[in-house]
This record gives C-alpha cells, sequence and structure tokens, in this order.
C-alpha cells in the first residue's frame, strides 16, 4: 500500500517516537524499546518490546476497524513503525475494567482480582505533570477537554473495543483484566473532526493474565519485577500470531 514517508521527529515519548510525513494529515510513529514505569520513575530498554507492541497493536487496530470502530492506523511500513491519521489528542485517557487491578485496588480499597458485575469505564485527564489523575465527565466538560458528544462517544466505543478484546484474549487462553485508550480527532480537512482511535494497544496499557495460572502477560512484569519483560512479550507474541518473532 502506498503511504507517505517519514521526515522530521516531532515528538519523543516514552515508547515511541513521533515523526512528521510527506503529508501534512499524516505522522510515523516508531515503537522504541524503551519501558517507564511510574510515570517515567522506572526506566529500562527490553529488547524486542518495540516490535512485539508495534505488530501486536497493528493486529488488534484491524480487529477494531473490523468491527466498524475506525482507528487512526494507514499502514505498517515496518515491524516496528506505523503510519497514521494525524489527530489532535482528546486529554482524557478512557481506562475499561473487568477485574479489579492497579490504581483502583489501592484507591477503593477493592482486593485485586475482584470480578466486577459490568465493565467499568473510568476517565483520567491525560498530563505526565499531575500523574493522570483520575476525572469525571463534569471536569472534562468544564475544562474543555472534551464536548458531550465526544465522551458519549468515548464510552460507547470503549465498550465495544473491550467486546472484541475480550473474544480475541480469552481465545488465546488470556483473561483481559483491564485496558486503557487513546482517542483524537482526526485533522485531515476531508475528515474533520471524526474521532479516531489512537496511540496504541498493547500489553503496556493492557492487563493480559493467563488463564488459570493468573501468570501476568503484559507491563506488570516490569512494573512489579515478576520476571523478565522481554522473554514474557515474545511469549505474548508467539501466543497471538502462532510462530516466534525471532524463529
Ligand atoms: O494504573 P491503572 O490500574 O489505573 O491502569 C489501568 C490500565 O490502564 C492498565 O492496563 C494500565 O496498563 C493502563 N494504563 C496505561 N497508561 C496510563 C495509565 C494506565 O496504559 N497512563
Amino acid at each position: 500500500m502506498p503511504h507517505p514517508e517519514k521526515t522530521d521527529l516531532l515528538y519523543t515519548g516514552k515508547a515511541k517516537q513521533v515523526f512528521g510525513t510527506t503529508s501534512p494529515d499524516h505522522v510515523w510513529i516508531h515503537f522504541t524499546d524503551g519501558a517507564t514505569a511510574f510515570n517515567g520513575v522506572k526506566r529500562a530498554e527490553i529488547r524486542d518490546k518495540g516490535e512485539v507492541n508495534a505488530r501486536i497493536s497493528a493486529h488488534l487496530f484491524a480487529r477494531m476497524e473490523a468491527a466498524g470502530i475506525p482507528t487512526h492506523l494507514v499502514a505498517t511500513p515496518s515491524a516496528r513503525d506505523h503510519v497514521c491519521r494525524r489527530v489532535e489528542i482528546i486529554p482524557v485517557e478512557v481506562v475499561v475494567r473487568n477485574i479489579a487491578a492497579g490504581s483502583i485496588c489501592s484507591r477503593l480499597a477493592i482486593p485485586e482480582g475482584t470480578a466486577l458485575a459490568r465493565p467499568l469505564v473510568e476517565f483520567f485527564y491525560k498530563s505526565d505533570e499531575l500523574n493522570d489523575p483520575l476525572i469525571n465527565d463534569d471536569q472534562a466538560l468544564l475544562f474543555g477537554w472534551a464536548h458531550a458528544w465526544e465522551l458519549a462517544y468515548l464510552r460507547h466505543a470503549a465498550a465495544q473495543v473491550n467486546l472484541v478484546l475480550q473474544a480475541f484474549w480469552d481465545e488465546l487462553g488470556v483473561t483481559l483484566v483491564d485496558f486503557k485508550l487513546e482517542f483524537g480527532r482526526a485533522t485531515a480537512p476531508d475528515q474533520r473532526g471524526r474521532i479516531l482511535l489512537a496511540d496504541e494497544i498493547t500489553p503496556d496499557g493492557s492487563r493480559l493474565w493467563e488463564k488459570g495460572t493468573m501468570r501476568h502477560l503484559d507491563k506488570d512484569v516490569f512494573r512489579r519485577d515478576l520476571g523478565d519483560l522481554g522473554d514474557t512479550y515474545r511469549e505474548l507474541f508467539t501466543r497471538v500470531f502462532g510462530a516466534p518473532l525471532h524463529p
């Protein structure tokens, strides 16, 4: 598929670099091997992580498109690179939880592993300085981070993504505990205002527990020093694609 070419570096994130392209309406996202936790306090380089994340995310975005959920992904020029529609990121991170884990457990004293009676959607304000605080709809509206119709869409799309992802991971013997999504407003003149699923869907931004053993197959392995994240991600890759990353 023809796609625009990479130009100048625009932004370096914790695990990705964003480049401009020969098209004003597209960006080029490069997945690095950088790993961070606790808002950048803990850092490491994990061999193959960028490639595993880029390939799993592309695979899952294709599933979303097939399910009628539009995403920013346009092409995958290499195993670590995504060409994407340029978006203005909505600064509201959308977390969907099926089982209690992580911040909800400390915040509300819920035991980790508690099954939730229905999927829970939480909004967080995307701000490294503030450590991505939990917010409600009223705050998002009042401070102009999103419009009411956009919040409604975010909830609806997140619930749909959850159904597709749950079925996907379930078939692979993995329980989808929770995950985070980011959405953006497309900037191209012919797409203006259209909301696209953006960023990534990866084991960096999800909690995935092996059925039966409850073994963590996600970035909690790094956050909590539970083992070798590279080995965990290569194992997850094999599960997803049916063949190892490096045969
Ligand atoms: O930390 P918390 O339990 O709220 O995270 C919920 C889910 O969202 C986890 O899967 C985590 O990996 C993801 N997350 C993320 N980026 C953040 C915060 C959470 O990917 N800034």
